[in-house]
């Protein structure tokens, strides 16, 4: 571990890593979400917390199995906690936009589905998950906003032609993860030779099973919480992305 180079020692490291970078991606985690004041559904405390309010585990609540048989809890509980605890914007985004602009990072790909670093301004975005920002109806594929199904009347929001179900395009627990994305993720991080590790860490639950497929030079993690794999990495800095990203050009 290098943990006692100074703050600004790191900085110059990693501008020079990302200076030398022919094609730097960046991966984006929990840490993200947090940062702007988001809590991890896999906290035990909320885990708890939810499991006392609804009768069922967040893994049972956010499934296709509750979206398809039992859509008014899965509404309730999505609207209520997935969609009202949506964090605020950090500086990270905007600090994603701006190296991305300046030719520094290629490609962010994020496993949260508030869709953070669009937001912020990145063009090239791989939402892994998905988006709480796309709805589609099943059927009509007719597409909705998330102020519609924030605002429906009802407990379940329908299509207004259809009258079933729309439905968030997310990845719900029980499902396969969008092909195309994970291809596209693959291929990215393949290209790579510079890794960045944004609020995660490497043996993160979405994104390791990716990792191994990076042939590149340097992971860099930016992460608040340390772990014990972190001297894998070619450098790690622990503090929250949103206080070392604007730090770069
Ligand atoms: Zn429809």
């Amino acid at each position: 571990m290098k943990g006692e180079l100074a703050m600004d020692d790191k900085i110059m490291r990693l501008q020079k890593i990302l200076d030398e970078s022919r094609y730097t991606v960046a991966l984006c985690g929990s840490g993200m979400i947090e940062e702007g004041g988001s809590a991890n559904m896999k906290n035990q405390d909320l885990a708890y917390k939810i499991e006392q309010k609804y009768g069922y585990c967040t893994d049972e609540l956010y499934s296709s199995a509750f979206y398809n048989a039992r859509s008014e809890l899965f509404f309730t509980f999505y609207r209520n906690e997935i969609l009202t605890h949506c964090p605020e914007l950090t500086a990270s985004g905007p600090a994603l936009a701006a190296l991305e602009k300046n030719g520094h990072l290629h490609c962010v790909i994020t496993s949260n589905i508030y869709d953070i670093p669009r937001r912020g301004g990145c063009k090239n975005v791989i939402n892994l998950h998905g988006s709480i920002y796309e709805n589609q109806c099943p059927r009509c594929k007719k597409q909705y906003t998330l102020e519609y199904i924030q605002n429906y009347p009802r407990k379940v929001p329908l299509c207004e032609k259809c009258n079933i179900p729309v439905r968030p395009l997310i990845s719900l627990f029980g499902e396969m993860v969008d092909s195309q994305r994970m291809t596209k993720t693959t291929l990215e991080i393949s290209k790579a030779d510079t890794l960045l590790l944004l609020g995660t860490s490497m043996d993160s639950d979405v994104f390791s099973q990716y990792i191994k497929y990076f042939a590149g030079q340097r992971i860099v993690i930016i992460h608040k919480k340390e772990h014990y794999r972190d001297g894998d990495a070619s450098m790690a800095i622990l503090d929250c992305p949103k206080n070392v990203l604007p730090l770069l050009r």
